[in-house]
Order: structure tokens, then sequence, then C-alpha cells
């Protein structure tokens, strides 16, 4: 019997782009249940993991920033943000589940300057707001000349937004999700984005990085990241023409030949178990052989003896 541990093993191995670490111990549950969300090393999501990929990706726009700000930060976020080493960090919170942040100020009225923010992640907060676009003013407002927003909001596609500030808590679970969400996004939120002053990018984690490394990365294939400059006609010049990073050819080819390495060293494996196995037969052929010699010999010089003995 082939031994195929050691292959189960390796087909299980992930790489978390959050901790920078190979994983070889399974990805927990996440929060709802679904499989191979939680990173048994750091903790991160999804999301972490992709929002890590993306600012690799972003890098070149993102040297010598100036103020980084964060909405509704989670650990994993900043201790992501923590490595694009901007000179100021600022995190923000409406402070609604008491979460350690530097202040507590709405989205609708940032305490910042104008054109003083050269980074801003906001992640599953704009369907919480009620007036949601005077959010996205806000953020047009405070981004600097070169600045990037990374929004995430729950979307459907090819439908309208759904909303209902006045919608009861029950009713708020019912339609939206969650009974803190006042809409589920449809087709127009880049389009509200536009109306605030915002072009907009939409990443996905196949688009990044190729259908195959979704899975090696632990990725959700139908995230969303909006990538956000400031004006109706900039964007990401990384990610403008909506064909991802370039890297998804590169990771295809990366992960074939990985797939063809574990193919081979799965074949190897069960050559050496073979080859084992003959090994272990001849051994035992060759002690049986050895004791039936020695047997012989014992026999003929019991004969020897007693013609001595005649
Ligand atoms: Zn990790």
């Amino acid at each position: 019997m082939p031994d195929v541990s050691g292959a189960r093993r390796d087909a299980a191995k992930g790489y978390c782009a959050a901790c920078g670490s190979t994983v070889g111990r399974p990805f927990r549950p996440g929060p709802d249940g679904r499989p191979d969300a939680v990173c048994p090393r750091c903790g991160s999501l999804e999301r972490h993991r992709f929002l890590s990929l993306l600012l690799g990706v972003l890098a070149p726009e993102l040297r010598d920033l100036d103020t980084v700000v964060e909405i509704a930060p989670s650990r994993q976020s900043t201790a992501l943000l923590d490595r694009v080493e901007a000179r100021r960090r600022v995190t923000l919170d409406a402070g609604y589940d008491h979460r350690a942040v530097d202040a507590l100020a709405s989205v609708t009225a940032l305490p910042l300057r104008d054109g003083s923010v050269d980074l801003l992640v906001c992640y599953h907060v704009l369907e919480h707001v009620p007036d949601d676009c005077a959010a996205m003013r806000e953020i047009a407002r405070v981004l600097s000349p070169r600045g990037i927003a990374l929004l995430e909001v729950p979307i459907k596609g090819g439908v309208a937004t759904e909303e209902d500030p006045s919608a009861t808590p029950e009713e708020r679970v019912r339609r939206f999700g969650q009974r803190d969400h006042v809409r589920w996004y449809g087709d127009d939120f880049d389009s509200r984005l536009c109306d605030a002053g915002l072009a907009s990018v939409r990443v996905t984690p196949p688009a990044l990085v190729g259908e195959s490394a979704v899975q090696w990365f632990r990725l959700m294939p139908h995230e969303v990241v909006w990538v956000v400059h400031p004006g109706r006609e900039a964007s990401s010049p990384m990610l403008a023409d909506g064909t991802g990073s370039g890297l998804t050819a590169a990771f295809d080819a990366v992960l074939g030949d990985l797939a063809r390495a574990q193919e081979r060293l799965e074949r190897s494996r069960a050559r050496a178990d073979r080859l084992a196995a003959e090994r272990d037969a001849l051994r035992a052929r060759l002690s049986e052989a050895s004791a039936q010699q020695r047997a012989r010999e014992r026999g003929v010089l019991t004969r020897l003896r007693r013609v001595a003995r005649l």
C-alpha cells in the first residue's frame, strides 16, 4: 500500500499573504461556517489576505505616504497597513461597537483636512450609513490628488441598490442581511461613487492572481474591492484596464508547474514504496536461503561425525 499521507498534506497547503507564511495546517471555518476562512497562524480572513495582496500590487503607488486612514479597523487590517510605513496613521470609527480607535467620528464628517489622505481603507462601513452619498463625498474631499481609497461593501449583481434606513432591525435582517445594515448595494454602486467625485476600478481575486491561485491563497473568488481615486478620469494605472495585475498568467504557470511536480513526487513515492517492498521480499528470501544452507551444513556435519564414530 503506497503511503499517500505526505501527498495529502501537500495538497492541503496554502499561502497566507497576511502573515507571509506557507501554511500546512488546515485553515479554520469562518464566522458563518464557510470553510477555509481563518488562517491558523495569524487569524486573518479572506479579505485581509486579499488586502495584503492588493497592497503589494499597489506598492508602486503607495511609496512615501503622508497620512493613512482606516475606518472601522480590525487587528488584522491594522497590522497590514502598518507595513505601508506612512508618516501618520489614523484610525476612526463611529464607536457603536467600542473598538479602540484614535478618534470617534462618522464617515459622513471626517475630522481631516481637504486633500490630506494618501490611503484610506473603508471595508464594510457604507452599508451601515443612512446617507452613504455624504460619506462618499467626504472620502472624495479628504483624498489627496494621488490618494487611493479601498472600499468593500456587500453587493448583488444584476439588481439596483435596495435601501431603507427607516426599516426595523428585524426587517433589516431579512432584507439587508444584518440588523444594522440599511441597504444592499447593486450595480449602481460605481455610479454613486462617480457622482461623489470618485473614479473606481473593481478588483476581484481571480482578476488579480488568476483562478488557480485563488485556492492557494485561500481567497473568496467573488469578493470585490473598489480601488478608488479622486476625480472622474483617474484610475489606478496598475489595475486600470480591468484585466487584473498581469500576474495571473505567471501564477497559473507556477501553480501548474507545482501540480506537475507534486504528481512526479507522488509517482516517485509510489516507486520508492514498491522498491522497498521488493527489497524486503529479497531479504526474507535471502535469510530463508541461508537458514536452509545452515541446516544442510548441520546435516552434513552430523553425518560426518557418525561416520567418524564408526
Ligand atoms: Zn496567516
